[in-house]
């Protein structure tokens, strides 16, 4: 069995549920993770934040407006009137439960029951349109099978043991469908795996089920080998390492969120990007075993901070490293670039939570500049340290642009600049030239 997951935009009108349908159709038996349909979560979010400004009349407006959208769904769907009046009745429960949020008290765990309801919805949608169809699909609640811990981490051994029984107990099923993003918390109330969190979903279930593979589909063909936004003419790559797809959805690569790629790394599930508008493309396969020696991709993180910190003495001292990493861990700020010297260090953050503070504590025992306004650019690839040749085509590329940073070695996978804002295009254009034109 394969697990395949349809995001927003495959699934954000009525003909797009009917695109998808016939996909799956003739894929057969398989398990479907579904998103809600695309701007359905931002309209929940903001009715949730019109609740807890308490103005119900805007949290009302919102909520009729998102009804009719559905409505106008539904309509343009179904075929036969019993199919239609299903779907309109189980939506009704999901919209009727919305309004019963407003009243006084609303908080978190309020907020979260709304943000569930779009999943929720998508997969009412298709499950009553797969058997007019006649496909006898099961349904499977995400809310009793995912879980997360006390960590807030994904509660792997409860979720193999509550699902693997679902779907013995269902063993003549044609197919499954479930919904992405939504679980429940160690304490058991609805909860969700932040947003973007269906592609963890289909990974965590491709890991519990040892699926043959787990197929992500979007509406773009595959990751592809630059940002197409701002260099030209990029291609999709056909194949990549688990790590080097850890590395591009990380530093700003939109396909895939970067949480999945863990659940199926460890259990060598392979993870196949897939595009719904082409479904025959071939689309770029994630695994543990990709071809080595090439460079497959570049990608740019934007607003970044540098800080130069100098150690008040000559010389670097023992703990100076941890006097400085220790003021970030204090704050619980994740550092994304470290480049070292005798004297100092610079470090890259993308988050400004708490900045003046900790400025201000580093002040007391070194010397403080800052940059903002930089872009991480991250080449991904067959990095391993005894392949000659890249890191000097990539500064090579790089000969006319000021580069303010290089961290290379961290892992096999990538070297990160960090460039000027006004310079990320350039860079970008001159290394994508460089890696994947001239070579
Ligand atoms: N619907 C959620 C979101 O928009 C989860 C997802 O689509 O992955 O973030
Ligand atoms: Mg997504």
């Amino acid at each position: 069995m394969k697990v395949m997951k349809f995001g927003g935009t495959s699934v954000g009108s009525a003909e797009r549920f009917k695109n998808v349908a016939r996909l799956l159709l003739d894929r057969g038996r398989n398990i479907v993770v579904l998103s809600a349909m695309s701007g359905t979560t931002n309209s929940l979010v903001e009715i949730a934040d019109y609740l807890y400004k308490r103005n119900s009349a805007g949290a009302q407006e919102m909520i009729t407006s998102l009804e009719n959208k559905y409505s106008g769904v539904v309509n343009a769907l179904f075929e036969t009137h019993e199919a239609r009046e299903k779907a309109r009745k189980e939506l009704k429960g999901c919209f009727s439960y919305l309004r019963s949020f407003v009243r006084e008290q609303f908080g978190e765990n309020e907020e979260k029951e709304i943000l569930s309801q779009g999943e929720l919805m998508s997969t009412i949608l298709m499950a009553n349109y797969l058997r007019e169809l006649g496909v006898d699909v099961v349904l499977l609640p995400a809310l009793d099978f995912m879980r997360t811990d006390e960590n807030a981490e994904p509660d792997i051994p409860y979720i193999e043991k509550r699902l693997l029984p679902m779907l013995e107990e269902h063993a003549e099923a044609p197919m499954f469908i479930t919904q992405g993003y939504i679980c429940r918390n160690c304490r058991g109330d609805v909860d969700n795996l932040q947003r973007g969190g269906s592609d963890l979903t289909a990974s965590l279930i491709g890991a519990v089920t040892g699926a043959e593979e787990i197929e992500i589909w979007t509406d773009i063909d595959g990751m592809h080998n630059s940002d197409p936004r701002y260099v030209a003419n990029t291609q999709p790559v056909h194949e990549l390492h688990f790590e080097e797809a850890a590395e591009l959805a990380y530093f700003g690569a939109k396909i895939l969120h970067p949480t999945c790629v863990l659940p199926a790394k460890v259990n060598n599930i392979p993870v196949r990007l897939l595009n719904t508008m082409q479904p025959e493309a071939a689309g770029t396969l994630i695994s543990n075993f990709p071809p080595s020696r090439t460079i497959k991709a570049i990608a740019a993180k934007d607003n970044i901070t540098a800080i130069k910190i100098k150690s008040s003495r000559m010389l670097l001292s023992y703990g100076f490293m941890s006097q400085v990493f220790e003021v970030f861990e204090r704050y619980r700020i994740p550092i994304d670039m470290v480049a070292t010297s005798e004297v100092g260090v610079s470090l890259t953050i993308d988050n400004r939570r708490d900045f003046d503070r900790i400025i201000n504590e580093l002040k007391v025992f070194a010397t403080v500049s800052t940059d903002d306004d930089m872009v991480i650019i991250c080449v991904v690839g067959d990095l391993e340290w005894h392949n000659t040749g890249f890191e000097a085509k990539v500064v090579e590329a790089l000969r006319g642009i000021p580069v303010r940073m290089i961290s290379y070695g961290g892992s096999n996978y990538n070297i990160s600049l960090l460039v000027k804002k006004e310079n990320k295009i350039e860079a970008l254009n001159a290394l994508h030239k460089k890696l994947f034109i001239d070579k």
